[in-house]
């Protein structure tokens, strides 16, 4: 009879991720699959199937005023719930390992600004970030959480009942939520103050759009200096981030996927957990840092 009380946590492949992160200068990739433990859906992962919402894309946005105004009323509903998200163990880990000085870099896929929260610093959000807007004609970058106050002040009896019923409708990615047709003619929309009139959009990057080169090209910089590249919670769907895996793997840095089901970057994965953030990540820093 030994002393052993309870069996500890069983992660697959957690000694191999381990080593790989031990060795200092990972760089991590995160994705949508991070955040789901915060309450912010993942349009791929397995809630993110079952959603009727079609992700915003760059050419409805910049072409179709209507749909533009669309966006910012459910955005204006959505944002109480992207503002109150908190960061969860995962991003938490991350940032203790970056603390620890084993952690090189952070490229998020993320616009939910939760890695920062949790007390990451130095993230390349890849996507741009929900937390800031940028004015499509002068370019000035501003504070959403400024628009939102203006926001409010302009649609003081804004509060149309969403789609899906309920007190707290479900927040997309994008931080909007599905409104009824109807309720957009009551919304109003303000415009950027610095140049007196031109349209905002999220600083984030939409589908359709692309990431801006010399962002792309500060990622690549990150990843192929480092000694091991660390994916997180991403399914590596889009090329945006897939990419990465692919330089990563042609210039022979080692690559580690953790996400719960498969991605398109299994074959290029030279250690592969598939197991919930939420239980790999602490356990890793378990071990990792004191
Ligand atoms: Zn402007």
């Amino acid at each position: 009879m030994g002393g052993v009380t309870a069996p500890p946590t069983v992660v697959p492949d957690l000694d191999e991720l381990t080593a790989l992160v031990g060795n200092g200068n990972a760089v991590v990739l995160s994705g949508a699959g991070l955040s789901t433990d915060s309450g912010i859906p993942d349009y791929r992962g397995a809630t993110g199937s079952l959603r009727r919402h079609t992700p915003m894309t760059w050419q409805t946005f910049t072409r179709d005023p209507r749909g533009r105004h669309r966006y910012w009323a459910r955005s204006y509903v959505g944002w109480r719930q992207i503002a109150e998200a908190r960061p969860n163990d995962g991003h938490r880990a991350v940032a203790a390992l970056q603390q620890a000085g084993l952690v090189g870099g952070i490229v998020t896929q993320n616009v939910d600004g939760l890695h920062q929260a949790g007390g990451a610093v130095d993230v390349l959000e890849l996507h741009g970030g929900l937390d800031r807007t940028v004015c499509l004609q002068c370019g000035d970058v501003a504070s959403r959480a400024e628009l939102d106050v203006r926001l409010r002040e302009a649609n003081p009896g804004f509060r149309p009942e969403p789609v899906e019923g309920g007190a707290e409708p479900a927040v997309n990615p994008d931080g909007d939520v599905e409104l009824p047709e109807e309720a957009l003619d009551d919304f109003v929309m303000v415009e950027c103050l610095a140049c007196g009139g031109g349209p905002l959009k999220p600083d984030v990057v939409f589908f359709g759009e692309t990431v801006p080169p010399d962002r792309v090209a500060q990622a690549y910089s990150l990843v192929t200096c480092a000694r091991s590249l660390v994916v997180l919670g991403s399914s590596l769907t889009v090329m945006s981030g897939y990419r990465f895996v692919l330089r990563a793997a042609k210039e022979g840095i080692p690559v580690a996927i953790v996400n719960a089901g498969p991605t398109r970057g299994d074959d290029k994965a030279d250690v592969r957990v598939d197991a919930p953030l939420g239980r790999v990540l602490p356990a890793l820093t378990a071990r990792l840092v004191r």
